[in-house]
């Protein structure tokens, strides 16, 4: 577990909610390391597509789990997710990774290696991290854990806009189908389910900017601090 003055800020939520985007801005705003969990459950995904193994075979997943080593490069104010050393940030955003990543996530051995993972990032340094489990599990003591929500719509058009500026054209209703059955097995499996702390702030984002969004954050950083 990370000292106990490491300032840690846990952001969970719904899939394409703007959680890496809230993250990004308060970790810019407070010299705070950024770190995307769900690129680490996307690479080990990449890693076993590219094996050749179902993402529901447990065992033979376990299997290769030790010859995975998931490493980020902050480099140039870059946020580049390295998988045994090479870069892959763009690959582990395709339709093809995303279908399979949810699935992959329920198994608790890959959940565990990442847990472990996780917190040893925190142990020097602050850290601003977004996920689903960040705020139950990976830091249960975070001085700042929020989770966001946003409309299906809202959060549809976001992807299809994340999608489109990597050159990827993916129709709404493929997007919408994923983001909602990803949300249905995040929310249901039994190991680390997605679900708001009890002491996380709620944020519907719906309505609100970025820039809103960050403000409203870093004032409740604030309080939280001097409290
Ligand atoms: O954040 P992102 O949408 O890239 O995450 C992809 C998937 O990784 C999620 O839908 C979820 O299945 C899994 N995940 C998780 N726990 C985390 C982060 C991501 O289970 N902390």
């Amino acid at each position: 577990m990370p000292a106990a003055n490491v300032p840690i800020i846990a952001i969970d939520g719904y899939s394409s909610c703007g959680k890496s985007t809230l993250a990004k801005a308060l970790a810019n705003a407070l010299d705070l390391i950024y770190i995307d969990s769900g690129a680490m459950y996307r690479a080990v995904t990449l890693y076993v597509l590219r094996q050749g193994i179902s993402p529901t075979d447990q065992i033979s997943v376990e299997k290769i789990l030790p010859r995975i080593k998931i490493d980020f490069s902050h480099d140039h104010g870059g946020n580049r997710t390295l998988l045994n050393g090479v870069d892959v940030e763009l690959a582990i955003r395709s339709m093809e990774v995303s279908k399979s990543v949810s699935p992959i996530a329920t198994i608790p051995m890959v959940r565990r290696m990442l847990v472990e993972q996780q917190r040893n990032m925190a142990t020097h340094q602050g850290v601003a991290m977004d996920g689903r489990d960040i705020g139950t599990i990976v830091f249960p003591n975070a001085p700042l854990k929020l989770f966001l929500t946003a409309d299906i719509e809202v959060r549809v058009t976001r992807r299809v806009q994340q999608l489109a500026a990597q050159g990827k054209h993916v129709q709404r209703k493929a997007i919408r189908k994923n983001l909602l059955t990803r949300d249905y097995i995040d929310a249901t499996r039994s190991d680390s389910p997605l679900r708001k702390a009890t002491d996380a702030v709620l944020m519907d984002n719906t309505n609100l900017t970025p820039h809103e969004q960050k403000e409203l954050a870093l004032t409740l950083f604030r309080t939280r601090l001097t409290v």
